[in-house]
């Protein structure tokens, strides 16, 4: 079994790392907020008490945090950054959701002391997480792909290898870019249902079955008391942030333009997610969107 530091214990972190954990793993957990880490504790972490302690003698640090600048200032740039302290024979796993180019940047500078680094961004949501079923898009080389499949194996069901260092990012911000689309997509449809007298459950039921499937409908739903278990179930609590989705579509925007690709629906979709967070709902879960469209009636 192996030591594992797990920095970053929040909506996501926290059931992989209690994860891991169950699978026998010794964890040393860290989060800045004393709340998650007692929580990881409770689901069989041991608390370390700073990040820099959590990394000693870890053959795996694995990172779960909001965005770029916090990854980047974690092992680079910030005080006692943790490349100064981790082990050259350990691999770190970054699986928050971050831009493609931090990634390569982080990964350069733990190359530079001899440290794997591995971008391995997850889909699969909260549910996902607590459930061990997620789903890890991995950039990096073939040999440190292998060595990690073991360990995101207790947290996921479905490994891929997208390509070099950088490259789950990408894969992680198109696929993040069409839920962006397919929720607002899936609130417009439910809300113009809804103002047309239709039961939201009776018309999420019929779209399942036909050509508007989708992961909303399926595992997702917006309008609360449709789903059980769901944010929208319980007040928008939990689960994906406004904010988190507003990050995701920017990133996704930032590919747009590196690379001249035409991303019209995606930059709807970002527009939309904006307002609803100006409005003040940026820390809750994204579904909540269908309360743009609700409010415009
Ligand atoms: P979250 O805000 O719930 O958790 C982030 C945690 O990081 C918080 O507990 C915070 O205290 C901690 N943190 C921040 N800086 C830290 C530091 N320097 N040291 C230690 N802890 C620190 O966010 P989340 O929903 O768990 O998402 C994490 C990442 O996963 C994001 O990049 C997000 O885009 C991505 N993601 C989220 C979901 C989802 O459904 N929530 C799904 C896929 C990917």
């Amino acid at each position: 079994m192996a030591t594992i530091a797990f920095i970053g214990l929040g909506n996501m972190g926290g059931p992989m790392a209690a994860n891991l954990a169950q699978a026998g793993h010794n964890v040393n957990a860290f989060d800045l907020s004393g709340a998650a880490l007692n929580q990881a504790v409770e689901a069989g972490c041991n608390a370390a008490d700073s990040a820099q302690h959590a990394v000693r003698g870890a053959d795996f640090v694995i990172s779960m945090l909001p965005a770029g600048k916090h990854v980047e200032a974690l092992f680079v740039s910030g005080e006692q950054p943790l490349f100064d302290l981790i082990d050259s024979s350990a691999l770190v796993i970054d699986s928050s959701t971050i831009d493609a180019d931090t990634a390569r940047r982080v990964a350069a500078a733990g190359a530079e002391k001899g440290i794997g680094f591995i971008d391995a961004p997850v889909s699969g949501g909260v549910g996902g997480a607590k459930a061990g079923t997620l789903t890890f898009i991995v950039g990096g080389e073939a040999a440190q792909f292998e060595r990690a499949q073991p360990i995101l194996a207790c947290m996921g069901k479905n490994i891929f290898h997208a390509g070099e260092t950088g490259a789950g990012q990408i894969a992680k911000v198109c696929n993040n870019m069409l839920l962006g689309i397919l929720m607002a997509g899936t609130c417009e449809a439910l809300s113009m249902g809804m103002k047309n007298g239709l039961d939201p459950k009776v018309l999420s039921d019929i779209m399942k079955q036909s050509s508007g499937n989708n992961w909303a409908l399926q595992v997702y739903n917006p309008v609360p008391g449709v789903m059980d278990g769901v944010p929208a179930s319980r007040d928008y609590e939990g689960g994906f942030m406004v904010d988190l989705m507003f990050k995701d579509l920017g990133l996704a925007m930032e590919v747009s333009q590196q690379s001249a690709s035409a991303t019209p629906m995606g930059s709807a979709a970002r527009a939309l997610f904006n307002l609803h967070k100006s409005n003040g709902n940026g820390g809750l879960d994204f579904s909540s969107l269908i309360r743009l469209y609700q409010s415009a009636e």
